[in-house]
């Protein structure tokens, strides 16, 4: 997803009239890349539910390993198909869950930005916009059964969350105060710290419990909600240590501010020795529910 990449590829794609992104998030974002830049019509057939990524109108890609959101492509169709998502990995579906529950710390860091006075001007405190993320996010909480067993009312709970955390994107003026905020800085941190490609979700619900407690808001309810669902958050799951998950916590703080991130916990949070232990602790606790998630898979 290096953008590059994507743009030394354009050549190969030049005698087609339409673009059609088959897959999980990084063919997504590939598709709208490439209808973008060739003026192709666009059709999205996203075969998991891992990211929001179909109802955004923006690519996701990397300019030396840091996500930017370039372009402009809307789809003529967003296709879902349940048999076709049934038979996805059920990790990988779960893991959307992330792109869910980020408009809790998302709308909690707008609103501790809101408190200290420090709202970037074009994007001044709205309570509709944070109402309506968190209203999505309380039905996902509710109906996180219904989403562990992928149900079509559990799939659909996702789904009317991602098209509003895709698309009022740009509805709210490019605003993203009420759709992310630490959660998905941590995930950003990580990944330039490791250069890792994450699971996205797994790596934002790391985050999610460790903005939580930072806000010291509902971490516990959340971290339990987030295991329940069955998304693995143990670094090991990922490709990564806890050294790598130490290091990368206290630097958040240099972080957010070398890249100019919209203010929020994240700056100011005075991360220690003793909230990197209790956040290992949180994460370990989720390792008890691993078990039945083994079991659902026959393992
Ligand atoms: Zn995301």
């Amino acid at each position: 997803m290096e953008r590059a990449d994507l743009e030394s590829a354009l050549p190969q794609i030049q005698p087609f009239v339409s673009v059609i992104g088959l897959g999980g998030g990084q063919a997504i974002d590939t598709a709208k890349y490439f209808a973008w830049r060739l003026g192709l019509k666009l059709h999205q057939f996203p075969t998991s539910l891992s990211v929001d990524a179909m109802y955004g109108q923006r690519s996701g890609v990397r300019d030396n390993q840091i996500v930017r959101y370039v372009g402009w492509a809307t789809p003529e169709c967003i296709y879902f198909d349940y048999g076709i998502l049934d038979s996805a990995p059920k990790d990988i579906n779960h893991a959307g869950i992330g792109d869910v529950f980020c408009f809790f710390t998302g709308v909690w860091d707008w609103q501790y930005a809101n408190r200290k006075g420090r709202c970037e001007p074009r994007w001044p405190y709205n309570e509709g916009l944070a109402s309506h993320s968190l209203k999505l996010a309380e039905a996902a909480l509710q109906g996180k059964q219904a989403i562990k067993d992928l149900t079509p009312e559990g799939i659909n709970l996702i789904i009317d969350a991602f098209k509003w955390g895709g698309a009022s994107y740009h509805g709210a003026g490019w605003c993203p105060r009420h759709i992310e905020g630490v959660e998905h800085f941590v995930f950003y941190a990580l990944e330039a710290r490791t250069g890792i490609k994450f699971l996205h979700g797994q790596s934002v619900c790391l985050g999610l419990i460790a903005g939580a407690m930072m806000h010291s808001r509902r971490a516990e309810e959340l971290r339990e909600a987030v295991a329940q669902i069955g998304v693995d958050i143990r670094p090991e799951s990922m490709g990564l240590t806890w050294e790598d998950v130490d290091a990368t916590m206290l630097g958040l703080r240099d972080f957010v501010r070398e890249y100019n991130l919209p203010y929020g916990i994240a700056h100011d949070f005075p991360v220690d020795r003793a909230f990197l232990d209790e956040l290992r602790r949180s994460v370990d606790r989720s390792s008890e529910h691993l078990s039945f998630k083994e079991n659902d898979k026959g393992i």
